[in-house]
């Protein structure tokens, strides 16, 4: 840590604060802050952010975490939704000169632009304490519009941790899975109970790091029909594989097809999408963007 000494995180400093500018908690947004300095060490840590770092923090709330991430990054751009917390960000970071407030819905900033223009277009590293109610819209589309990021290190519902690292053959095995590891590798870095939150949160929480591929180890040739097909497979989880892809009839993938590719890929043809890989579903997917376009 090279800059000022955080003060937030300590439950008293928080409630203080919050006096100060009467805050009244908004639960659209998802508001849990976080009032425990071990979990905010932890979050720090597992991110690894350095001097060399510049770090894009979503939904910095009253600027706890944020003034974790400035003491030891390069900087920092924090964009929050909630305009009655900027004038209190402005407080708690006035010691802080190397962070940007951004009062926006982050679904409609431009990342990428962030990246350019305040690293040189390098990857930045994503860190948040997510607002709960749009986690997978958020990282999904840091993913698909190819945010140059190169860790997102961030807590999330634990169920929704699960979910992100779970593989074929178990029940948190689903969409969410396979598209987070497409893009990147996840590690659970620690499991956060609601008391470290004020509010308290009705459900567990964990701190998941996902380290974005550079060149991901496999490929789709149409993303698309990938996801596509995984959607459908997963919508039906209880139906083979030609049953699930039949019923879209969008995806242009008839029963026919879909056993002849699985014979191709040596699957048996009752298989079900809930036992695929990453792997087989990309090689699956790839096979029939081939015969699609013939
Ligand atoms: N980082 C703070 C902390 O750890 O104490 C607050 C985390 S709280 C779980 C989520 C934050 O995201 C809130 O400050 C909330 O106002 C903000 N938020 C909710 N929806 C948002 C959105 N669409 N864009 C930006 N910020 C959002």
């Amino acid at each position: 840590m090279t800059g000022p000494i955080p003060t937030l995180g300590n439950p008293r400093n928080t409630i203080e604060i919050l006096n100060k500018y009467r805050f009244v908690f908004q639960k659209k947004y998802g508001q849990n802050f976080l009032i425990d300095t071990h979990v905010l060490e932890k979050i720090i840590k597992a991110a690894d952010i350095t001097e060399q770092d510049y770090v894009v923090e979503i939904g910095p709330g009253i600027g706890t975490m944020t003034q974790y991430l400035a003491s030891s990054a390069a900087g920092v751009t924090a964009i929050e939704i909630d305009r009655a917390l900027i004038p209190i960000l402005h407080d708690t970071l006035q010691e802080y000169k190397n962070v940007d407030i951004i009062n926006e819905d982050v679904l409609k900033v431009d990342l990428g632009k962030i990246a350019d223009e305040k690293n040189n277009g390098r990857p930045v590293k994503v860190v948040a304490n997510l607002p709960y109610y749009i986690t997978t819209p958020i990282i999904m589309g840091l993913f698909e519009k190819h945010v140059p990021v190169s860790s997102i290190t961030v807590m999330v519902q634990k169920e929704v941790a699960d979910r992100m690292q779970a593989g074929p053959g178990t029940k948190d095995y689903g969409a969410l899975s396979l598209a987070v590891q497409y893009y990147a590798l996840p590690y659970i870095a620690a499991n956060v109970p609601p008391n470290c939150f004020m509010p308290r949160p009705g459900v567990g929480s964990a701190v998941i790091r996902l380290d974005v591929y550079e060149h991901p180890p496999v490929h789709a040739e149409d993303e698309a029909l990938l996801f596509g097909m995984i959607r459908a497979s997963f919508n039906q989880r209880r139906k083979t594989l030609q049953n699930g892809l039949s019923h879209v009839s969008e995806l242009g993938i008839s029963k026919e097809l879909t056993v002849r590719i699985l014979e191709e890929l040596g699957l048996p043809a009752s298989v079900r999408g809930e036992a695929l890989t990453l792997e087989q579903f990309v090689a699956f997917a790839n096979q029939a963007a081939r015969y699609l376009k013939t």
